[in-house]
C-alpha cells in the first residue's frame, strides 16, 4: 500500500510501462533465454517492490539486486522468485543468505573458505567473470581453477550460474565487446572442462540483450530498458526495441507573482527580473533530487516550458512563467504535459550525466505514486 503524503511533489511510475518493456525484452529474445528483471537502487528510483511484481507478471523468472539488503526487502515483501546480489556480500552474512534462499555472487577463494561449514541451510552462488570490466570477478583460468576447489570442498556452498558484465555493449565502437566475449568463451570453456554440475551463463545487460539477442545465454539482466530509458551510448540511437518511460516528476504552483524590473530571485540574487515577469515558485529541490546543476533547465506548465530562474534551494526553486496561472497549476519536470514532454534524457544531458543516475537521485522524500 502506498503511504499517505501530504505535499504535491511527486514522482509517477506507469507500472503499464514497465510491463510493456519487459514483454518487448521478452519478444526480442529467443525462448530459451529467460529475464532477470534488475530491481537494484530501489528499482533505479522507481520503488523496488512495486517493480519487481510487475515485472514478474511480465514473464521476468528472477530479480537481481546490487546488495542483500536490497533482496532481503524483496524476501520480507513475499517475492518468491529466485533473487540474485550481483554485488559482494558479506561472507559473515552468508548464512542468512542461504536461509533466506538468495543467491549469492562469488569470485575469491577466501570467501569460499571463510563461509565454509558456517550454515545449516546451502548457501547458492553464482561465480563472477571479471572479462573486461575491471570492477569484481575473476579474470583468468589460474582464478577460477581457486574458486572451483574451493567450492569442490565446501559442502554448503553450492554454484548454480557464472556470469560477465559487459563495460560498453551500449556503444557504437564494438571492440572491448567483442575482446570481452573472447575472454569469455575462454574462460568458459576451462569452466566446462573442470566442473561437471549444470550452470546458469548469463552476461547481458540492457544494450547487449536488446541489440545482440543470439549472443544471450540462459538469462539476460535486464535494467535501464526495463524502465522505459534506452542505455546510453549508440543504443540510444539505434532503439533495438520500442520502450515505454515509466518515470515522470509532478509537482504544483505553491505562488505566483508579478515584479517589477530587476527584481531579486533566490539566493546570490544571481537572477533579476525583466519588467513584469510572473514567477512561480514550485515546491521542489535539492532535498528532493532535484540539484542546483538544473538551475536554467526548463519545467512544463499548462504545456509550455518554463525556464528555472535563480537557484534552486533546499526545497523550493522559481520558474519564469509567459503568463499568470493559479496557484495549484500542475508543473511537471519529467514526463508528458499536453503535447510537450520533457524526457529524462533531457535532465540527464542537461547535467552532463546518464539517464540511469537522475531518477536515482530524486530522494525517498518525493513520494512514489504508482498508476
Ligand atoms: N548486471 C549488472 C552486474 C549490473 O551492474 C547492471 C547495472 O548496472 C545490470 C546488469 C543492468 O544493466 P542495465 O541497467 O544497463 O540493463
Amino acid at each position: 500500500m502506498e503511504e499517505k503524503f501530504y505535499r504535491d511533489s511527486f514522482a509517477e511510475v506507469d507500472l503499464d510501462a514497465i510491463h510493456y518493456n519487459v514483454r518487448q525484452m521478452r519478444g526480442r529474445l529467443a525462448e530459451k533465454t529467460g529475464v532477470y528483471a534488475v530491481v537494484k537502487a530501489n528499482g533505479y528510483g522507481h520503488g523496488d517492490i512495486q517493480v519487481a511484481r510487475t515485472a514478474i507478471e511480465a514473464g521476468a523468472e528472477r530479480l537481481a539486486v546490487a546488495l542483500l539488503d536490497e533482496a532481503l526487502r524483496l524476501r520480507k515483501a513475499g517475492i518468491t522468485v529466485p533473487i540474485l546480489v550481483m554485488g559482494y556480500t558479506r561472507p559473515e552474512d552468508a548464512p542468512l543468505a542461504a536461509r533466506e534462499n538468495i543467491t549469492v555472487t562469488v569470485y575469491q577463494e577466501e570467501w569460499i573458505e571463510r563461509v565454509r561449514d558456517t550454515g545449516e541451510t546451502p548457501l547458492q552462488v553464482h561465480l563472477k567473470l571479471d572479462t573486461g570490466m575491471g570492477r569484481i570477478g575473476v579474470r583468468s583460468e589460474t582464478e577460477m581453477e581457486g574458486v572451483l576447489s574451493a567450492l569442490r570442498s565446501t559442502e554448503n556452498v553450492r554454484l548454480t550460474g557464472v556470469f560477465t558484465h559487459f563495460a560498453t555493449a551500449d556503444e557504437g565502437d564494438l571492440s572491448h565487446y567483442k575482446e570481452q566475449n573472447e575472454r569469455l568463451t575462454r574462460l568458459l570453456e576451462y569452466f566446462g572442462e573442470s566442473w561437471s554440475g549444470e550452470v546458469d551463463v548469463h552476461t547481458g545487460n540492457s544494450a547487449a540483450g536488446m541489440r545482440f539477442p543470439e549472443h544471450m545465454f540462459q538469462y539476460v539482466r535486464f535494467g535501464i530498458g526495463m524502465y522505459g530509458l534506452y542505455p546510453s551510448g549508440d543504443v540510444k540511437e539505434e532503439r533495438p526495441i520500442d520502450l515505454h518511460p515509466a518515470f515522470s516528476l509532478h509537482s504544483t504552483l505553491i505562488h505566483v507573482k508579478k515584479l517589477e524590473e530587476g527584481e531579486a530571485i533566490s539566493y546570490g540574487a544571481t537572477y533579476r527580473t525583466n519588467p513584469g515577469e510572473w514567477i512561480g515558485t514550485v515546491p521542489l529541490g535539492y532535498a528532493d533530487g532535484w540539484i542546483r546543476k538544473l538551475q536554467g533547465m526548463e519545467v512544463l506548465v499548462n504545456g509550455k516550458r518554463c525556464e528555472i530562474v535563480g537557484r534552486i534551494c533546499m526545497d523550493q526553486f522559481m520558474v519564469r512563467l509567459d503568463e499568470c496561472y493559479p496557484t495549484g497549476t500542475e508543473v511537471v519536470l519529467i514526463g508528458r504535459q499536453k503535447d510537450a514532454e520533457i524526457e529524462m534524457d533531457e535532465i540527464a544531458d542537461y547535467v552532463d550525466t546518464i539517464n540511469y543516475e537522475i531518477p536515482c537521485i530524486i530522494t525517498s522524500r518525493v513520494p512514489r505514486v504508482f498508476k
